[in-house]
């Protein structure tokens, strides 16, 4: 090829089989081995942060969301037709990491419709592990979409205009999540006319889901804490669990915890919470003039 540019007397430099600007430029085998590579040490990651999920899961999950995914979800914004290969990263995640997060060494069942609601944005009731088969073509077409202009402009030597090409970007992305969001609340109604009892934790989790999207450096959750809140969200008891509640000796169920008319979490949270505000309040105003029980003086100390 460099032979026949030099041949029209063309200065072009000219590489093959090499990776560019994030995708690969070259022959499709070639291309294939260093997808296989890439691949692999997805495929790794994603069975390295299962296997220490037990000890720091909020870590865990910011790590695959925040950092792992956005990996093979920009190869797919610049390489196109290689569901093939990331069916492998989908399955680590299915088969190993959604598992870790959600059950931790205890057995745990993640059906097609489980897996695709935790793909989902988290206004939308998931935790945003997205599906990457199902992802890929819609980011490739954005991404090409995004600078169509550029390219017209480009072939046709004419003039390029900032502000279009801008507008065209914020088009093409707008599309691809408002595409998203009808997709998503597509499946969510299908959704509530056959499992109503999900679908009622799903529409609170999605006004309370802000814990999810939180930076590690602004609120942190012991690996417990994360799980019992994701199982929560989803309709599943907390994992382990006493056999009785100890405070009416009853089965205990989360639900009947909370609202126990002998000792319900609520109102044990209500005290502590009320003694905490106590201390605060006596710190600002001195302890004589705070207390949570009006002072009745009666008799010879009145
Ligand atoms: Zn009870």
């Amino acid at each position: 090829m460099p032979a026949v540019f030099e041949a029209e007397s063309l200065s072009i430099q000219f590489t093959c089989d090499q990776r560019y600007v994030g995708g690969f430029i070259g022959s499709i085998t070639i291309k294939q081995k260093w997808l296989s590579l890439l691949i692999e040490k997805w495929v790794d990651g994603i069975h390295t942060l299962a296997q220490v999920a037990s000890c720091c899961l909020q870590t865990v999950y910011t790590g695959i969301t925040m950092s792992l995914q956005a990996e093979w979800q920009y190869l797919c914004h610049v390489i196109p037709g290689f569901t093939k290969d990331l069916a492998l990263v989908e399955a680590a995640i299915c088969s190993n990491f959604l598992p870790a997060l959600f059950s931790g060494s205890t057995s745990i069942t993640i059906d097609n419709d489980f897996n695709h609601l935790l793909g989902h944005s988290v206004k939308m009731g998931g935790i945003r592990i997205h599906d990457p088969t199902q992802v890929i073509n819609c980011l490739f077409e954005a991404s090409k979409s995004a600078p169509s202009i550029f390219v017209e402009n480009l072939v046709a030597n004419s003039d390029f205009s900032v502000e279009a090409h801008s507008s065209q970007v914020c088009q093409s992305a707008v599309t691809m999540w408002h595409n998203h969001e009808t997709e998503e609340g597509a499946f969510l109604k299908d959704l509530s006319l056959y499992n109503s009892g999900l679908w009622n934790h799903i529409n609170t989790a999605k006004e309370s889901g802000a814990w999810l999207m939180a930076m590690l450096q602004c609120l942190q959750l012991s690996a417990k804490e994360f799980q019992d809140t994701l199982r929560l969200c989803y309709s599943k008891q907390p994992l382990n669990l006493d056999d009785t509640y100890d405070s009416c000796c009853q089965q205990f169920l989360f639900e009947h915890a909370m609202l126990c008319k002998k000792g319900s979490l609520v109102m044990q949270w209500h005290k502590a919470g009320k003694q905490e505000w106590i201390a605060f309040a006596k710190l600002a105003y001195g302890k004589s003039l705070v207390g949570d029980k009006p002072k009745n003086f009666f008799g010879c100390n009145m």
